[in-house]
């Protein structure tokens, strides 16, 4: 079994700064991810990293991973299954059977999708109903489509369908928006989206194919799929009998130093309690490094 003085585990924004600075303090650390970026990679325009005017998510993400492989990083595409520690390490298993030890981990998993709960959602899941309009857009090429949601990802999600289909309704159960304003006046200012608001989704009816959106108002809107963008929940389970604390949210209980109350067991970005919440890449960015520096800190004083 490989030991490591780090392993970083999934792979959120946060990794590249934590492998960045774990590598320039010399702590031999490996990166398993399952799939790069995941929600940062899905993401149709980026246009609030720095040195990114406008770029795809995935374009980022593409090039986070050519700087660690290009600067000799470990990586191993894999999914981690089980999550164990001893006094002394973690030990760390994989889908493919792999088994590594570290002293310290760092944590920054992807969250899972928010359900709605709406009337035949579960049952029409990836067929008509999906969780990210990057991945299954082009299947409503040209049809009419419904997005639920009023923060950055139902917005961004819903110009990205505006460019494929003919025509795109943004509910939303209010009406105003926790979305940044620049992406709210792009919506509004396009001609194929309508917004119908202070609205909510009770099902979905379907003849062959889906035909309707049904609201709890009674309204109804002609569409043929159905995009849910309400947001995620930290997906910790995992770690979850390792038993560290979390908040009213489920998210990760972490210090200023992004510590979680289980010792050695460092957490970044939206799984944390930190960055006031404020889920940005850059904020992610910034936990990952911070994570690093921390655990050089703890390494430097007790030689852990
Ligand atoms: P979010 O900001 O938490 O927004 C979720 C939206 O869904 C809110 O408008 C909320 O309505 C609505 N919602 C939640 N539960 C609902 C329910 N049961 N019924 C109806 N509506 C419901 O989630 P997000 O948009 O996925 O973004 C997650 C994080 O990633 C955010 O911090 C966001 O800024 C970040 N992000 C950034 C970018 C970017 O900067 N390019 C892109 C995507 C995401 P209320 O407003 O009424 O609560």
């Amino acid at each position: 079994m490989n030991h490591y003085n780090l392993i970083i585990i999934w792979a959120w924004s946060a990794w590249l700064p934590a492998w960045m600075y774990a590598s320039r303090y010399n702590l031999k650390n490996l990166i398993i991810w399952a799939m790069p970026g995941w929600a940062l990679a899905t993401s149709h325009k980026v246009e609030n990293y720095p040195w990114t005017i406008s770029a795809p998510g995935k374009e980022i993400m593409d090039n986070f991973r050519k700087h660690a492989i290009e600067s000799g990083s470990e990586i191993l595409q894999d999914t981690v299954v089980e999550v164990n520690k001893t006094d002394t390490w973690f030990s760390v298993k994989t889908a493919s059977g792999k088994e590594f030890s570290s002293n310290y981990l760092i944590y920054a998993t992807w969250n899972k999708y928010r359900k709605l709960w709406f009337i035949w959602e579960n049952e029409f899941l990836w067929k008509w109903v999906s969780y990210c309009a990057t991945c299954d857009g082009t299947f409503f090429k040209w049809l009419d489509v419904a997005i639920v949601g009023g923060g950055n990802t139902a917005l961004t999600e819903a110009l990205y369908l505006a460019e494929l289909c003919k025509k795109v309704y943004l509910i939303h159960r209010r009406d105003t928006f926790r979305a940044e304003t620049s992406w709210v006046e792009k919506v509004k200012n396009t001609a194929n989206i309508e917004m119908v608001l202070n609205e909510e989704v009770e099902s979905v009816s379907w003849g062959m194919f889906m035909e309707n959106v049904n609201l709890k108002s009674w309204k109804i809107l002609k569409a043929d799929g159905i995009f849910v963008a309400v947001g995620n929940e930290p997906e910790t389970k995992i770690i979850d009998h390792l038993n560290p604390e979390k908040d009213a949210e489920w998210c990760l209980v972490v210090d200023k130093r992004q510590e979680t109350t289980v010792k050695w067991l460092y957490a970044a970005w939206d799984v944390t309690t930190n960055s006031n919440k404020f889920r940005q890449t850059i904020m992610s960015a910034a936990e990952g490094c911070l994570a690093a520096n921390s655990i050089h800190e703890d390494f430097m004083k007790s030689g852990h």
